[in-house]
């Protein structure tokens, strides 16, 4: 278990069998929502009775607690204990370690005691066990130009755990062979193993069906796939596609192309300073010729958290179709697309400690039916004439040729990865060292923190006037530091804000309060450094 303070917790706590799939929310306490876990014995939590803030634990009685005791503590001991504590106090408080979160006051739930619940947050600075799980993280124990590698280019690329590298290896050492056809034993191993991949995607997202996934190159050729095969089918001339200004140019350039091709036309929604999408210009630019909303989740530049489930309920009301591009939120928040209710969802392998040459398109059941193939070739199709193909259908459909089987498999084994961490662990652990980032770094005199997105996640762009990004970058690679300096693929997005380039660190799980410090020190001696410039 990771979270140290849980230790103890759990160690009391009954064994429920496997933990079901449960949506983490963002926000807890006040979207926890009990009644959405499955009850060992079959019957439903009662929800209701808490007055908006936490019904449904209101509503437990301590036999319900004690009952779903493995369960709330593996996900929600800090914040269940929180729920009764008032909002001005809760930075005062944090939960108890044992049972006091189950003490019957009434509620089925105890109000927690002061220390206890610091040492359940806190345990040891980080609430993750960083130590761990870099030991899951071989490339990090390196030393670059003299220093322990510090790796924060993160929203770049993450690192690989030893589950996904040993994985991919033993599979080619072992299962290997193409899959779907030929009836012999590799070739059954083989294709068990990728559609089990497809499986383990397809729960991690909460997809209703595997069919539902799509394995391709990464986001960039998911987006590709959908504005093609959507543009050719469904844009016509004066059609109107919406993107936002906080986009990815993967998300970007491809509805550009095809609306081009289609004399379409392409709009964004605005950004303000603070980084934050204008949303209530989106009612402005939808038009009856509106036929598809894509927009970013998380934005890679200023950490930004997209209200996408905002903007897919405007669409929605408007019969219009929504991809979220999912690239910088994958590994960072839990993802339910099926709460989104989005039409499509794509995301890369790479930026979620999985392969580079993988990535998913998840689309709703419906839409990929009505969109046409992509690619033609083998496996996309069921009979083949010289005159004549029938298409098979989704997923194999847009799967045509010999898929990147070991690396799906290896994807697979990246989310086992995140899974076993918890992604809502993840996530606490890399806002708190963002935000301690921005603390620090905001300090320092001479560096400008680019954009002040009301949520955010993992990212953090910085400027020092005088110096060229790309120079930090290489100034701070020289004490081990590696960051991302430039663009990022996201020009109006930087422009918007008056920038062309940035000095970008972004932080992952293995991330440490440590790095972090060096990271400070290094800007300081750059500043010092450019202020003593002749
Ligand atoms: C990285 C990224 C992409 C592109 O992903 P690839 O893996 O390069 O295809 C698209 N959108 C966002 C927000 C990204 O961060």
């Amino acid at each position: 278990m990771i979270l140290n303070g849980l230790d103890n917790f759990l160690a009391n706590a009954p064994t429920l069998g496997p933990v079901p799939q449960v949506a983490v929310p963002n926000e807890a306490p006040d979207e926890l929502d009990l009644s959405a876990l499955p009850r060992p014995d079959g019957v439903s939590l009662p929800t209701g009775g808490g007055g908006g803030g936490v019904p449904a634990i209101g509503g437990l009685s301590t036999a319900d607690a004690e009952l779903f005791r493995g369960v709330i503590a593996k996900y929600f001991a800090e914040d269940v204990a929180l729920a009764n504590v008032p909002a001005d106090q809760k930075d005062d408080v944090t939960p108890s370690k044992g049972d006091c979160i189950f003490k019957d006051n009434g509620f089925g739930i105890g109000i927690p005691e002061t220390e206890q619940v610091r040492n359940l947050r806190y345990d040891e600075a980080d609430t993750l066990n960083t130590t761990e799980i870099r030991k899951q993280f071989p490339i990090l124990d390196q030393k670059v130009n003299g220093h322990d590698l510090v790796w924060f280019d993160n929203g770049a690329t993450t690192q690989k755990p030893l589950r996904v590298i040993d994985g991919i290896a033993h599979f080619y050492k072992t299962d290997y062979s193409n899959i779907h056809r030929g009836a012999h034993t590799l070739a059954a191993r083989s294709t068990d193993q990728y559609e089990g991949a497809r499986e383990k995607v397809a729960r991690f997202i909460n997809a209703s069906a595997k069919e539902n996934i799509l394995f391709v190159r990464g986001t960039t050729e998911g987006i590709n796939l959908v504005a093609q095969t959507f543009g050719h089918k469904f844009l016509e001339e004066g059609d109107n596609v919406i993107v936002s200004t906080l986009d990815h140019h993967a998300n970007i350039v491809p509805w550009q192309q095809v609306c081009k091709e289609r004399k379409a036309e392409l709009r964004a929604i605005p950004i303000d300073r603070n980084g934050d999408l204008i949303l209530s210009e989106l009612e402005r630019l939808i038009s009856p010729r509106t036929k598809f909303i894509s927009v970013g989740h998380v934005n890679n530049t200023f950490g930004t958290i997209n209200d996408v489930q905002s903007i897919i309920r405007t669409a929605h009301a408007h019969n219009i179709p929504v991809l979220i591009d999912g690239a910088q939120s994958i590994a960072h928040t839990k993802v339910d697309v099926q709460q989104l209710d989005c039409d499509f969802f794509v995301f890369s392998g790479h930026k979620i400690y999985g392969p580079s040459g993988i990535g998913v398109v998840y689309g709703k059941k419906e839409w990929l039916e009505q969109l046409p193939p992509w690619q033609g070739g083998g496996n996309m199709i069921k009979d083949v004439t010289i005159e004549h193909t029938e298409f098979n259908v989704p997923p194999m459909r847009f799967e045509a040729g010999t898929p990147n089987i070991a690396d799906a498999i290896g994807l697979g084994y990246a989310l086992d990865f995140v899974q076993s961490v918890g992604i809502h662990n993840i996530e606490r652990h890399e806002h708190e060292l963002t935000e301690y980032a921005r603390q620090q770094i905001g300090r320092i005199p001479g560096i400008t923190i680019m954009g002040n997105p009301k949520k955010r996640v993992s990212v953090i762009s910085l400027d020092i006037p005088g110096i060229p990004a790309p120079e930090v970058g290489q100034l701070l690679d020289k004490e081990g530091i590696a960051v991302r300096a430039g663009h990022h693929c996201a020009q109006p997005a930087l422009r918007a804000l008056g920038y062309e380039m940035s000095v970008r660190p972004t932080f992952a799980v293995y991330n440490t309060r440590e790095e972090v410090d060096r990271l400070v020190v290094a800007l300081q001696k750059i500043v010092r450094d450019v202020e003593h410039r002749p």
